[in-house]
């Protein structure tokens, strides 16, 4: 599971200073260097690393006395606010398109997880919030991937709109916000096509899908496993497409972490949801501040 290591050895840090009634800037310091080797052998990103040090040493050291708790209590929760605020403060709620279908474009590279977390996504607007989305296949490239979209449609009793594979795919996604106004869905779901590297013509195609829906939400699906490649992807799909939210896979995974902690810290785009499973029920809304709890125990 992610974060067991970050979260163990930032335990035993805060331990160490929990109980103690009297906090000096040397022993804050001291805390500093344990917690900065934690988050960097996450595999953190190094400058999200050291302005998240830099800003908890400087509130810790002049911070406002509680008399409910403790120095080293208080110093903790600085800690766990700034990670709090690393992850990105609230948590980030779809953006509703006041007229409905409100549209949803799903970006990333193949083999993060975008179809299958389509599919997820499309089962928990159901299944948490009785919406009826419609599930798009416009990734007409990877032969499997309208099957593959088809498949999980049927397991979870939706449609999947497809024109086939020899339609271009800006207007499949035109077609498809159509249909579904039509049809009064509430929701489309664009899986658009990934590519194992980004490239110039998959940006294009992007862009032009993205140009002729306008939609509502583009939200980019990173494998949290591949650590600060994952960072490095959403840096680049922000800077040429401008996403507008994160959604981090296989969490559930053996991953450090460092992926969830620099993503929003480097992008400024809010993580959406996380990924637990190959389940279509292993989504989960991304909670920035019971994930610190979980972190720090
Ligand atoms: P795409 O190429 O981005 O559309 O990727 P797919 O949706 O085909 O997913 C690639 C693989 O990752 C599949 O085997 C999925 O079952 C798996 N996968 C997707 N999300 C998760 C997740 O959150 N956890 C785990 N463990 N596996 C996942």
């Amino acid at each position: 599971m992610a974060f067991e290591g970050l979260a163990d050895r930032l335990q035993s840090t805060m331990q160490k200073i929990r109980g103690k009634g009297k906090v000096t800037e040397a022993d804050v310091k001291a805390m500093m260097r344990e917690v900065r080797l934690a988050l960097l052998y996450a595999d953190v990103n190094l400058k999200v690393v050291k302005d998240f040090i830099k800003k908890v040493s400087e509130r810790a050291v002049g911070q406002e006395v509680m008399r409910s708790l403790t120095p080293g209590q208080q110093v903790i929760k600085v800690v766990k606010e700034e990670l709090t605020a690393l992850m990105g403060g609230e948590q980030s709620k779809i953006a509703v398109s006041p007229k409905p279908p409100t549209v949803i474009m799903m970006v990333g590279l193949q083999g993060a997880g975008k179809t299958t977390t389509t599919g997820k996504l499309a089962n928990h607007l159901r299944k948490k919030h009785n919406r009826n989305p419609l599930l798009v296949a416009a990734d007409i490239y990877r032969p499997a991937a309208i099957k593959q979209l088809q498949t999980l449609g049927k397991q979870i009793n939706m449609p999947v709109f497809t024109l086939g594979d020899k339609v271009n795919p800006v207007d499949i996604a035109k077609k498809a916000v159509e249909q579904a106004r039509t049809d009064h869905h509430d929701y489309v779901l664009i899986d658009t096509a990934g590519r194992l590297h980004i490239d110039g013509e998959l940006m294009d195609e992007l862009k032009n899908i993205k140009d002729a829906v306008k939609p509502d939400e583009i939200f980019l699906v990173v494998d949290a496993m591949t650590g600060q490649d994952a960072v490095n992807v959403a840096k680049s799909f922000n800077e040429q497409l401008g996403i507008t939210g994160v959604i981090l896979t296989k969490l559930d995974g053996d991953t450090r972490g460092g992926a969830a902690l620099s993503i929003r810290a480097v992008t400024e785009k809010p993580i959406k949801f996380v990924g637990l499973g190959e389940k279509l029920d292993q989504l989960e809304p991304f909670h920035p501040e019971r994930m610190a709890s979980r972190i720090l125990g």
